[in-house]
């Protein structure tokens, strides 16, 4: 019988506030790696591109 697992991976931002919500991405900086989900990525991408100097490449979301 063959039997599919299925893992399940939790947006560390969320986390931190009590929510589990489905991570989409992964943050991978240095030694640091941090699960997101859609919002708190592009939150993080936004953020990045800014200290980056590239914010014309990205269009500002909610
Ligand atoms: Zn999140």
């Amino acid at each position: 019988m063959a039997r599919t697992v299925i893992e399940k991976v939790d947006c560390d931002a969320c986390l931190k506030k009590g929510e589990e919500v489905d991570a989409v991405m992964k943050l991978i900086i240095g030694p640091d790696e941090y699960d997101l989900c859609e919002r708190h990525g592009e939150k993080f991408r936004a953020l990045l591109a800014e200290a980056l100097g590239t914010t014309t490449a990205i269009t500002q979301s909610a």
